[in-house]
Order: structure tokens, then sequence, then C-alpha cells
């Protein structure tokens, strides 16, 4: 049986649960969205011993360039969950150092092969993957529930708290009482929408245009962050294909498509390190995929009965492709504090408050420096429109080579990394 069919049959069998119980079923926490945050937390609840469903609006777990990458912190609690041997046995690259393009020099901007964990690299893996493994692994306990096709449409308060949602599912409406929700469900949360929690934005200045292009035996090695003229062009290795990132600024996609699909290739041939023939894989629009790049937070992460976290609760900037590694972190450490008072019923707003207090800080942080990060690039972009050359801290890194190393620890580990502390009920 494949990850994917083995999941599948646990989604049946939540769908036809789901029904026979009528329209309402009852959980200690519910959890909106089977993103990296939402299975983590799930998995490590449910591990826990807390009766735990988790809500998906998605059949799969299918997305293209979505965060493909496991970091070392990632990784490491994977192992103290025991799961990191059987997670590296799927298909996967591994990243121990990030180079980027310095004055026709390739130099090492990140290294993470001196890190004080069991695995010193990141693992590149179709995001789908490691979804499927985290759903998979929760699914052996029998108070973890996982209703895929069920799409979070209210929530229920009752006394000034949150007191459960409201979802359809592909067996109809469905209402499931609990006494926390967690929105986990991303950028666009209808969690936090509905909660009425409010978002600090701090600008959406770029867009990334994601493409695939194949990797052949005599391609150049990898390199990250190859700074052309006021525009970056990212490659990662995938194995087979290179995962290409041409960075633009916001607003001009349309722009660009009107140029034509020629004209595009010919701007990406002008920074991309690989031979300009190869952009002709790129066929049409269609080939290429568009991120909005986002910095935000919220200024509360929680209400009584509610508490947001992952991208939910901070989108990132793609610097570092960090997302992935927070919202674990951030289910970690919900985990943590939230698995006792759960199970005991004890759960309160001081609770909330200290998952928020724990992740606030390094959230801020990180944000902080890609913030710092681009108004780096700004500065450079007004100071002189056409000129080559890549960041500052690039720049820093190439003069004084053990800054890889911290940039590695940044990357790699994050500012407060989350270690597990729940043990398995089982
Ligand atoms: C194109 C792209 C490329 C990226 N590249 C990287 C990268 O290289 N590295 C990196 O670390 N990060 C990257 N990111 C960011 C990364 O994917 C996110 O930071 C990360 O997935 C956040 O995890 P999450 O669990 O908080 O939210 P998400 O992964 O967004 O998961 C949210 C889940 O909630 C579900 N959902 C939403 N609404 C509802 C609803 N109403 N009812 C039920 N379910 C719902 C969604 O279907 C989704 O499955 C990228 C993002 C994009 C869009």
């Amino acid at each position: 049986m494949t990850l994917d069919e083995d999941v599948g049959e646990a989604k049946e069998t939540e769908h036809s649960l789901a029904a026979d119980n009528a329209a309402e079923i009852k959980a200690s926490c519910a959890i909106v969205g089977a993103g990296p945050a939402g299975l983590m937390l799930g998995l490590m609840l449910a591990r826990g011993g807390v009766d735990v469903t988790v809500i998906e609006k998605h059949g799969d777990f299918l997305r293209d360039f979505r965060g493909d990458t496991i970091h070392p912190s990632t990784l490491q609690v994977m192992h103290e969950l025991g799961l990191a041997d059987e997670l590296l046995k799927l298909p996967h690259t591994e990243a121990r150092k990030l180079h980027a393009e310095v004055g026709g020099k390739n130099i090492t901007i990140a290294d993470f092969s001196w890190l004080p964990t069991k695995n010193r690299f990141i693992a590149f893996m179709p995001q789908w993957d490691f979804l499927d493994f985290l759903a998979r692994e929760a699914t052996r306990y029998p108070n973890f529930r996982l209703l895929m096709r069920t799409d979070v449409t209210g929530l229920i308060e009752e006394n000034d708290r949150i007191a459960g949602l409201r979802a359809m599912s592909a067996n109809g409406s469905l209402t499931v009482r609990t006494s926390l929700i967690v929105g986990a469900d991303g950028r666009n949360s209808i969690t936090r929408k509905l909660a009425g929690l409010e978002v600090e934005s701090f600008g959406n200045p770029s867009e990334v245009l994601w493409m695939k292009l194949s990797h052949r035996a005599d391609d150049p090695e990898q390199t990250m962050g190859h700074a052309g003229p006021r525009q970056g062009f990212v490659v990662i290795d995938r194995g087979d294909y290179w995962q290409c990132g041409y960075i633009v600024r916001k607003g001009t996609y349309e722009d660009i498509k009107a140029g034509g699909i020629d004209a595009f290739r010919a701007m990406v041939a002008a920074v991309s390190p690989l031979p300009p023939e190869r952009l002709e894989e790129i066929k049409s629009f269609d080939d290429v995929h568009l991120l909005s790049v986002r910095i935000d937070r919220l200024k509360t992460w929680w209400r009584p009965g509610l508490i947001c976290i992952g991208d939910a609760a901070h989108a990132m900037s793609p610097i570092g492709g960090v997302g992935v590694n927070l919202a674990i972190q951030d289910a970690v450490a919900a985990a943590n504090i939230l698995t006792s008072p759960l199970k005991t019923g004890a759960l309160s707003d001081k609770h909330l408050a200290a998952v928020e207090a724990r992740r606030g800080f390094p959230t801020k942080a990180t944000q902080k420096l890609q913030l710092m990060m681009r108004s780096d690039r700004r500065k450079r972009d007004a100071k002189d429109a056409t000129r080559s050359g890549p960041p500052g801290f690039v720049r820093g890194i190439a003069r004084w080579p053990i800054l890889a190393h911290l940039a590695g620890r940044l990357i790699g580990l994050g500012f407060r990394p989350e270690h597990v502390r729940v043990r398995d009920e089982r």
C-alpha cells in the first residue's frame, strides 16, 4: 500500500465516521488546516493522549512549489519523535550548504555542517510527501481524526468564548464542539478572520515566479540566490530538476505576461546560471507559478477558545525558506504547552498566552531580519537601478566566511529551536 492509499483509507474512515455521527462531533481540540503546522500539532497532541480532530478543505496534499524545505530543526524534531529515519527513506535531496554567486565566484552563504543536530542539512522533499507521512503517523493513534474535503466556514461563540466551528464536508454540514480551536489554515486564514484577530502587515513589495527547469549532468553546482541586475534568481537542486525562483516587483507580473513568453525567457536567461536554451522548457505562462511575498503577523494570536499558529499567525517572506520551519516550531511549542491542560480539562487563557509568548519572539526576530534584508536591497536599487550585484549581507559573508556559520544557524535552527516534551502515551 502506498502512502497516499494509506492516508486515503484513513480519510474515508473519517468521512463515514462524521456521517455516522450525523452533523455534530466532539473533540478536545479541533485544528483547522492540515498543513505542516496543523498536522505536526495534531500528531503531537494525539501522541500525548489528546482527542484531536484535524480539518482540511482539500482532498489531498498535492501542491506544487510550496515550502518543500525540511530544515535541520524540523529533522531534529522528527528524531525526537522517533520518525526521522523513516522520513528520510522518502525521496529527497540534501543541501549541507547554500551558495551564491559573488563577482563570478561561487561562495557559501549558509553552512549547516557544524550545527548541533543529528542531521546537518536541509532536506528538499515535496511538501505532499512530508504531509502524507505526518498524516499516516498520526492516524496510528485512535484519538486522532482527520477530516479531508471539509471546509471550515464559521465559528460558534458562546459566552464570549469560541466553543466550536461549522464546516461543510462531502457529507453535508458539520459542527465540531471543542475546548480549543487552532487556526493552522495558512496565510489566508479564515479562522483568524472569523475570530476577528487583527493583522499587522509589513508590506508585500515583491513576488516570486516559480518554474521548473530540467537538471542535466553537466550543469553548474547548486547555486542559491544568483543575483542579477535588480532582480534575484534562485535555483534549488531538486534532483532531476531545478526549482527556479525569479523575483519581480509586486504588480509587474501582468506587464511581464503582456510582453510575451519570449521576452520573459530572455529576462530570465539574463540572470540564470543555466544555459539559455534550457528556458525553452518554459512553453507558456502556465509553466510559471506566482507567489505573492507577504510579511505580516497577528497583533494577538489568540482569544478565549482559539489560537492561531504557523502562517495563520505570521506570513513570512521566502528569504531563507523558513515558513515551514517556523510553522513546525509553533506546533511543537503549542503541543508542549497545551497537551496537559487539554487532557485534564484545565485549559485557560494563560496557556494560550504562553504559546504566543514562546513563539512571538522568534517570529518577530525572523521578520525583522527579513525586513532588514529587504530594505538593504531597496537602498541598493534606489542608488543605481541598473546595478548588478548581490545584497549587502551576501557581500558581507563573502568577506567574512565565518558569517556563513551564523547564517546556517539562523536558517537551519532559527532563533528559538523547540524540542519535543510530550511523552508518547500509547
Ligand atoms: C509558492 C510557495 C512557495 C513556498 N516556498 C517555501 C519554501 O521553499 N520554504 C519554506 O519554508 N516555505 C515556503 N513557503 C511557505 C510555506 O509553504 C508556508 O510557510 C508553510 O506551508 C506554512 O505552513 P502552515 O501549516 O502554517 O500553513 P499551510 O501550509 O498554508 O497550510 C494551511 C492548510 O489549511 C487548509 N485550509 C485553509 N483554509 C481552510 C478552511 N477554511 N478549512 C479547512 N482547511 C483550510 C489549506 O488547504 C492548507 O492545507 C512557500 C509558500 C508558497 C505559497
